[in-house]
């Protein structure tokens, strides 16, 4: 199988995907060649608004792969990632990202990805969400026992 291989099963996971219910998104992850996880969106399906294909697709190789570094695969996705498939995408450690739909065909039909990115780029004050900061002296406790703790797992 070749680049466009992996790619046309992204889009096939994403045509299904509306067949069965779930958004119009797909996406595998390739590690040597080979697809060792794909997934569908399933956000209306399961109820949960971080199901994307991207983060189910991630879960699904992490957890075939016993591992939560994804170094080493590449992940094809229907559509360019929501900044929340992205963040997930660079803690997951892939190494490249393809996509064939992007963000403003995802705003035309109604998709909020093009409209999050934009808040990103907005000063917390600036944007929908209401963002206020407090609590730091006691929240800064948790990462002072991080930093000292010798045994840890990093990621
Ligand atoms: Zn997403």
């Amino acid at each position: 199988m070749e680049k466009k291989d992996f790619m046309q099963r992204a889009i096939d996971l994403s045509i299904n995907s509306v067949k069965n219910g779930g958004g119009p998104f797909g996406a595998v992850i390739v590690k040597d060649g080979e697809i060792i996880a794909e997934a569908s969106n399933s956000v209306t399906i399961d109820n949960d608004p971080t199901a994307h294909a991207e983060v189910n697709a991630i879960r699904k190789a992490t957890k075939k792969l016993g591992s939560f570094d994804l170094a080493g695969c590449d992940i094809y996705t229907s559509c360019e990632p929501c900044p929340m498939c992205l963040g997930a995408i660079y803690w997951a450690h892939l190494d490249k990202i393809y996509y064939a739909n992007d963000r403003k065909d995802a705003a035309k039909i109604g998709f909020d990805d093009d409209f999050i990115y934009q808040e990103i780029a907005l000063k917390p004050v600036d944007r929908h969400k209401p963002m206020e900061i407090f609590m730091r002296a006691e929240a800064i406790k948790a990462f002072e026992a991080w930093m000292q703790k010798t045994d840890k797992t990093e990621y």
